[in-house]
């Protein structure tokens, strides 16, 4: 699986994603260590503390399928944003803290950037992630 391939499959759920109050669209892909694809968009609710993004959608996702010992290889995120703001979006609090509970030191993320997407780690999104 390439990266072209996880960005199209984000923009795929993107398409599905339920956000009528924010107006922001937001999909994401996750390859997992065992080969496997899966997606997520981001599904808000009236009461805005339930909704979830993109990301963890995938992530739980990954997780009910493979099980707790599930591993993220990539993740790509997309977004688009119907305000017609700029799309440049990085992973929220949230999502990193929950993406490195899954990640490796070598786990990439993809996200849009202000030009272009940036690509980095999840380690370097969040350096300093809670652990007890
Ligand atoms: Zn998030």
């Amino acid at each position: 699986m390439t990266e072209i391939d996880l960005k199209a499959k984000a923009r795929d759920a993107m398409a599905n994603a339920y956000s009528p109050y924010s107006r922001f669209k937001v999909g994401a892909a996750i390859l997992t260590e065992a080969g496997n694809v899966f997606t997520g968009c981001n599904v808000e609710n009236i009461s805005y503390g339930l909704s979830i993004c993109a990301e963890r959608n995938a992530i739980v996702h990954a997780v009910a399928v493979e099980g707790p010992g599930m591993k993220l290889k990539e993740i790509v995120v997309t977004n688009h944003n119907e305000n017609g703001d700029s799309g440049a979006c990085s992973p929220c609090g949230a999502c990193r803290q929950f993406m490195i509970e899954f990640s490796s030191p070598s786990t990439q993320v993809t996200y849009p950037g202000e030009s272009g997407d940036v690509v980095t780690t999840v380690k370097k999104l969040l350096p300093e992630s809670f652990r007890f």
